[in-house]
């Protein structure tokens, strides 16, 4: 070999090399992402390095860092905030036939800034001994005066129920949402609570008969609290459907990797990537060909709402205003 070729040899090499490294930045815990990362480090040579803070700081930093970033990819919980990174400029958009066959339309940015990689439902949950499920029907329905002092809600500064009141303005329209929203609050039998696992030991303990959670709270205190006297309920089955959210991810504005973090991104939405993804903080695959592990496939089948979750971001700032009207703090 001439000494030329040898030189672009390394030089192509050495290209290669660089190219099979990946920084993530991750809302989502340690615990759930490296299992993952592992895997494909494992199954494909591409090095992920990671980085994980809450949403707000990690987007702070990608705005600090613009086009210095050293972050290919943002993983994080909640369309709202996706959708806040892409409002940002923060996020690139992924054009993959790819993601979009694995990930349905309603799980992903219509402009393709981001995509779902797994689903949590927000639904109903009541304690057997006080509530009948007979006696539940839909979200709406929990406004009524039948609950008063019965019902349990987390605090409307969490970006959840900002987005499942946005959700409920794009359905219905403000002033029904606003209505429902009311009644909520009229009917609260405590004040907020500051998380959905404290909500779910407060209905097991009959403090509340019903409230609304994230499945994977309730699949995770139902793991570690045997007879917890606390079951699911699956509303808005006769109409819309139950509300659903999803973590997800998007390439980063700025990344310098984007074929790379393309290609994870992909294998993450895939049948390989999915389970891993899903599977340890008990939510649902977004990918339809995948099933769901054991513990939450036993909390039965149900209709989820349609409508794209991009809306809880779109109407964010109007859900925070009617739940401050509404006086739900
Ligand atoms: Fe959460």
């Amino acid at each position: 070999m001439s000494k030329l070729s040898l030189l672009i040899a390394g030089l192509l090499a050495a290209q290669a090399a660089a190219a099979a490294e990946l920084t993530v930045y991750s809302a989502r815990n340690e615990q759930l992402i490296k299992p993952l990362f592992d895997a494909y480090t494992k199954e494909t040579g591409v090095a992920i390095k990671f980085h994980t803070d809450k949403e707000g700081p990690l987007l702070a930093r990608l705005k600090a860092e613009g086009k210095n970033t050293p972050a290919d990819l943002l993983i994080t919980v909640d369309a709202g905030n996706l959708w806040q990174a892409a409002q940002e400029g923060l996020l690139a958009k992924t054009d993959s036939p790819a993601l979009k066959a694995d990930v349905p339309e309603h799980l992903r940015d219509p402009q393709g800034q981001w995509y779902g990689l797994s689903v949590r439902a927000r639904t109903i949950y009541f304690n057997p001994e006080l509530v009948k499920a007979g006696e539940l029907s839909s979200y709406e329905a929990l406004a009524d005066d039948k609950w008063k002092g019965k019902l349990c809600l987390r605090s409307s500064k969490k970006v959840y129920n900002q987005s499942l009141v946005a959700m409920m303005i794009a359905e219905a329209g403000e002033a029904k949402a606003e209505q429902v929203v009311k009644g909520w609050v009229a009917n609260l039998a405590a004040p907020p609570f500051p998380d959905d696992t404290k909500l779910l030991e407060a209905i097991g303990a009959g403090q509340c008969a019903v409230g609304i959670a994230n499945t994977y709270y309730y699949g995770r205190l139902a793991e570690k609290t045997p007879g917890l006297k606390v079951q699911t309920f699956w509303p808005n089955q006769d109409g819309q459907g139950v509300h659903v959210n999803i973590a997800g991810a998007g390439l980063t504005a700025h990344g310098k990797h984007p074929e790379e973090a393309r290609k994870f991104l992909e294998w993450m939405a895939s049948a390989q990537g999915q389970s891993l993804f899903a599977d340890g903080n008990l939510e649902y695959p977004v990918n339809p060909t995948v099933k769901p592990a054991a513990a939450v496939a036993a909390w039965g089948g149900f209709k989820s709402n349609l409508i794209n979750v991009a809306k809880a971001g779109e109407l964010q700032t109007a859900a925070v205003k009617l739940m401050d009207r509404a006086g739900y703090k």
